[in-house]
C-alpha cells in the first residue's frame, strides 16, 4: 500500500475536489481533467495501489459503489451509457498509484469504440490458450 497519494489528500480534505459520494471505506469525486461532463473517479479510501491488492471485501464494496455512483452519474448528465475502466498498474497506463475506477459518460456523439480497437491484438495458438487457462485456474 502507498503511504499517501494525491487521492488520500483529497479524502482528507487537504486538496479540494467535487465530492459526489462518500461512505466508510469508499469515496467518489469528479475527475479534474474530465473526458466528458460527469467523468467521475471511485476509490477506496485506503491507498491500495492495484485492484488485486485490495482485501476481497473492500474490492466488493468498491464495485458496489461503482454501480451505485454510475447510476447517479448517468441520471445527472442524462447519459445513455458509460465507459467504466481501471488502469491496473503502470504498464496499463495507471498514473496515480491508488486504485481508481473511471466512470466516463458516453452520449449519442460518443467516439468510444470496442476494446479490440484499442490494442493491436495477440495471435495465440489453442494449446497455449489451454496452458494459460490452466495456470490461471491453479493460481487462485
Ligand atoms: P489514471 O491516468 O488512470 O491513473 O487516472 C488518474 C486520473 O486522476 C486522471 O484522469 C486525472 O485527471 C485525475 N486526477 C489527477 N489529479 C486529480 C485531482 N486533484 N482531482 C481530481 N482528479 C485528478
Amino acid at each position: 500500500m502507498s503511504d499517501e497519494t494525491i487521492f488520500t489528500q483529497i479524502v482528507a480534505g487537504e486538496i479540494p475536489s467535487y465530492t459526489v459520494y462518500e461512505d466508510e471505506t469508499t469515496y467518489a469525486f469528479l475527475d479534474a481533467h474530465p473526458l466528458a461532463p460527469g467523468h467521475t473517479l471511485v476509490i477506496p479510501k485506503e491507498p491500495y495501489e492495484r485492484v488485486n491488492d485490495m482485501p476481497p471485501e473492500l474490492a466488493g464494496h468498491v464495485f458496489q459503489t461503482v454501480s451505485k455512483v454510475t447510476e447517479a452519474v448517468e441520471h445527472a448528465v442524462d447519459a445513455p451509457a458509460t465507459t467504466i475502466a481501471f488502469n491496473n498498474g503502470e504498464e496499463a497506463g495507471q498514473e496515480v498509484p491508488h486504485v481508481h475506477c473511471h466512470i466516463i459518460p458516453q452520449f449519442s456523439d460518443s467516439t468510444a469504440k470496442p476494446i479490440h480497437t484499442l490494442f493491436p491484438g495477440a495471435d495465440i495458438a489453442d494449446e497455449e490458450m489451454e496452458a494459460i487457462a490452466e495456470k490461471i485456474r491453479s493460481s487462485q
